[in-house]
């Protein structure tokens, strides 16, 4: 913002207007008479403030049409110039025409007539400002132009809390720098394990936040900041839970609360987590009657009844207790008797003493344990009263009595001698016993990966090894430092556009000119950034009429604008191959530029693969994925990064031939409407590409690899839109938690291991596609390797809502049911066999869906699956593992 004080040099002048009812001061030129006009008005030094490498500069401004000035008009303009300077000091009134860079060319809108007058509004940007300050300066060339208004001004993400963590207010950055990464802080009582993270579009717009924060325990989220949890409640973890009421029989602490301790009386065994309820010792066991048998063999059986109160407890034991009185002497029976089956760790209410003197009088006591009971009664606070060298005095607490407890408490003192020799033994028992369990768990660990790579790896070998045996039969012995045939012919290499000065002769190199009058357009079938794309027929005197695509470029572009879409013709131009849309060329001399490329019949593969969903077979999808792989490796071999590979930029032609397209420079993102970021980088399209892309736009063959493995999910799912509708923040974090997707349904195990190998997060790691083409030949060669199928799990990977309507709530029709899964288009069917409720839905067998009409196998399997999926209620599946 700021007014800006404008310095003149040649006609510009200071006019007073009136415009719409008001007074406006503007700068003014009108020369329209004269030849070679060539006047200047420079603004006042502008600081920059130093983040701000990108500012726009908005202006109003009115220009005549050359028209109303008659005899003039032969060298009346109607455009003026913009310019700016950049300097680290205001140089004054010093003005040096040399020292300024055209910004752009500025042209109204709405032109103004005599009779009505338009105020237009143009916005420009000026890039990469390095210095303190910087001046525009406006170029008159022969126009009549009144400026009203220049604008300067930047943008910036504004300071703002996301997940937790704040971000201060940062400066845009531009092209250079079209997202900068910002680090956040986490709020009061929040923390994270990685550093919080956002970037900065040079829109001013915060995307993709990494690494959230999380309130620690004893705190909870409310409305962006963490909050004690309430008196009652606790939170044992840092999470992004909320705190949970104290359970059964624990305190109500204050606020805050990490944990609730357990209330006078009750206990947690060392098993029992600490969030959950505390439970009180049993009461006393009740009922106990002792029947003798036969005296004379001293036996007896002892039973009795469960206490009353188990203390909410189900692990109830009992023990058996023994006194043996002669007169008022009493004293414990010691081993003489014999209990079956035993004396203590009964879970049974009876028990045989046996082996009883018949001149003596018993008595016996059962007692009711839990799993609390050890605990409750174990006395923490010790104290050493007095020692000697053979006596040690010893006292403690009394424990608050527990909840019932009729007989009086007795205490039990156990001690061990410290033998230093034992100790170390018990140490080495113990470390061994933990290194065989992790030897143990790693050699599990091991083997599931290894099975799986290990497919991978035979068929690897078993192609090195045949392309060794052929190279050798072809090769003659002069030719052995050449291990393989394609280093014996030169690689060609792609060539960016951009390095060359003007692009247009980069499209004149590798693009072939057509006329215009050669070209006919039959109908629009699709619609580009730039404009529609038609059908239409090539006719090439001399040579045969083919079918092509068309694409155009609307009117009204900027010659920026162009130049993006012949980059596409640039490209495409350098290459040739079957699996890589071919160019017949281009228009570029006449008014309408145009791009024309071979005609692909069944136009993009995403929508081609939905429309006809479960119509092909495993080795026709696996063939698509093969030349797909083959044209990636054409492009990889050249060195060129697509960074947009998806089954929406694979197109099909008649005999299901797919070709990648997609080219182009700034724009292959742009006008994707996956792509996330708008920057004037390009956007991304954040379930398509590759973790180390999004982080740090590494884009590289091996994140080309990244989508490929994408690509053969799509194509294997029929077009389901990967990870269906988790949002893409939720998708950069299973990523990151190295959740992949799952196999899609009916996918050979085969093609679902080669995705998770290009799903590898070191992506070194990752086959390349001459890899990918190889192993999918060899597929191909053998259909048996196709049959084994992925392990696939109805819930997740088709996510059917399996057990319920998109709301959560269970379907309320057939229609509404089929429709979740796409397959509508059987409705008829159902209603028509009298199968009209989810119930009759829920008995059917495979054979009954077939009789009702459902024959293609993909589609039968789609039904049969969801109606498993249905039937197990439990399952709420949300993510998947590797
Ligand atoms: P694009 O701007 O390249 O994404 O093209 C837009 C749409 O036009 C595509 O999604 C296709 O449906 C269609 N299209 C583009 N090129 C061709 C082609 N060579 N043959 C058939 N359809 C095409």
């Amino acid at each position: 913002g700021g007014k800006l004080f404008l310095q003149s040099h040649g006609y510009w002048e200071v006019v007073q207007r009136t415009l719409n009812g008001s007074q406006f001061y503007t700068y003014s030129v009108c020369n329209v008479g004269e030849r070679e006009q060539d006047n200047w008005l420079r603004t006042t030094f502008i600081q920059r403030r130093p983040a701000a490498s990108r500012v726009f500069v908005e202006l109003q401004f009115i220009v005549r049409d050359c028209n109303s000035f008659g005899d003039s008009s032969v060298t009346c303009k109607e455009t003026f110039n913009l310019f700016t300077s950049e300097s680290d000091a205001d140089v004054g009134t010093t003005f040096r025409k040399g020292q300024f860079k055209k910004v752009a060319t500025i042209a109204p809108d709405e032109i103004t007539s005599k009779n009505e007058l338009h105020i237009n509004t143009e916005t420009r940007v000026v890039e990469n400002l390095s210095r303190k300050g910087f001046y525009l300066a406006f170029q008159d060339i022969g126009a009549c132009v009144a400026l009203l208004s220049a604008r300067v001004y930047y943008k910036t993400c504004p300071a703002t809390v996301k997940s937790l963590a704040s971000f201060p207010e940062t400066v845009a950055g531009g092209e250079n720098q079209a997202l900068r990464e910002v680090s956040g802080v986490c709020m009061d009582n929040a923390i994270s394990e990685e550093l919080p993270r956002i970037y900065c579009t040079v829109d001013g717009e915060w995307v993709v936040p990494v690494g959230q924060c999380q309130c620690k325990s004893g705190y909870e989220e409310v409305k962006d900041a963490c909050q004690e949890c309430q008196a009652g409640f606790f939170k044992a973890a840092a999470s992004g839970d909320k705190c949970e009421p104290c359970p059964a029989n624990t305190q109500k602490l204050n606020s805050g609360a990490l944990v609730c301790p357990c209330m006078d009386g009750f206990y947690r065994a060392p098993t029992d987590p600490p969030t959950g309820p505390c439970s009180g010792l049993p009461s006393a066991p009740r009922d106990l009657v002792a029947t003798t048998t036969q005296l004379s063999t001293g036996k007896l059986l002892l039973s009795w009844q469960p206490p009353e109160d188990t203390g909410g407890r189900s692990d109830i034991t009992y023990s058996i207790e023994c006194q043996r009185c002669e007169g008022v002497v009493c004293q414990s029976c010691g081993e003489k008797i014999r209990y079956e089956p035993a004396s203590t760790g009964l879970t049974d209410t009876k028990v045989s003493v046996s082996e009883l003197d018949a001149h003596l009088n018993y008595t016996f006591t059962v007692e009711a344990h839990s799993g609390v009971s050890l605990f409750a009664s174990q006395i923490t606070s010790m104290r050493l009263v007095e020692r000697t060298s053979t006596s040690l005095s010893l006292s403690w607490d009394v424990f608050p009595r527990p909840r019932v407890q009729s007989r009086p408490i007795r205490y039990e003192l156990t001690y061990r001698k410290k033998v230093r020799r034992i100790y170390e033994a018990d140490i080495t028992v113990l470390a061994m016993l933990q290194e065989r369990a992790h030897a143990t768990s790693k050699f599990i660990s091991c083997a599931a990966v290894g099975g799986a790579a290990m497919l991978f790896i035979v068929v690897m070998v078993l192609f090195l090894r045949r392309r060794k045996r052929n190279s050798h039969t072809r090769q003659g012995p002069e030719d052995t430092y050449f291990s393989s045939s394609e280093q014996l012919k030169p690689l060609k290499t792609y060539v960016d556009p951009h390095t060359y000065e003007d692009p247009n002769t980069a499209v004149l190199k590798f693009a072939t000119e057509i006329h215009p009058s050669h070209i006919t357009k039959q109908k629009v079938i699709g619609a580009g950034e730039f404009g529609e794309v038609y059908r239409g027929i090539l006719k090439v005197p001399g040579r045969k009429e083919v079918a092509v695509a068309i694409k155009t470029l609307k009117p009204g572009y900027s010659e920026k604008q162009r130049q993006d879409f012949l980059s596409e013709a640039s490209i495409m131009g350098q290459f040739s191959h079957q699996n890589i849309i071919r160019l017949e060329g281009v228009v570029t001399k006449f008014k309408h530029a145009m791009i024309v490329t071979e005609y692909m019949e069944n136009g993009a593969l995403d929508r081609y693969l939905r429309d006809h969903d479960g119509e092909f077979a495993s080795f026709q999808l696996v063939g698509m994925l093969r030349g797909i792989a083959a044209g990636m490796k054409y492009l990889s071999d050249m060195s060129y990064v697509h960074r947009d590979l998806a089954a929406r930029n694979i197109l099909v032609n008649n005999t299901l031939e797919c070709k990648v397209s997609d080219f182009g420079l700034s724009r292959v993102l742009e006008d994707d409407p996956e792509g996330t970021y708008t920057t004037s980088g390009g956007k991304i399209p954040i379930r398509w590409t590759a973790p180390e892309a999004i982080a740090y736009r590494k884009f590289t063959s091996a994140s080309d690899v990244w989508s490929f493995g994408i690509v053969m999910w799509e194509v294997m799912a029929f077009g389901e839109r990967p990870y269906w509708d988790m949002s893409n923040h939720e998708v950069m974090k299973a990523i990151n938690e190295a959740f992949r997707l799952p196999a899609p349904m009916d996918c050979p195990s085969a093609v679902y291991q080669l995705m998770l190998q290009c799903w590898l997060q070191d992506r070194s790691k990752r086959p390349r596609f001459g890899d990918i083409v190889n192993l999918l030949d060899k597929l191909l060669r053998s259909p048996d390797s196709l049959k084994t199928i992925a392990d696939f799990d109805p819930r997740v990977s088709i996510r059917l809502p399996s057990t319920s309507g998109s709301d959560g709530s269970p379907f309320r029709s057939v229609s509404e049911w089929l429709e979740s899964i796409k397959m509508s288009q059987y409705s008829e069917n159902f209603t028509c066999a009298g199968v009209v409720t989810m119930d009759q839905v829920l008995q059917m067998k495979n054979e009954d869906i077939k009789n009702i009409g459902v024959r293609l196998p993909g589609h039968l399997k789609r039904i049969a699956y969801s109606i498993l999926g249905l039937k197990d209620q439990t399952s709420t599946l949300s993510v998947f593992a590797v």
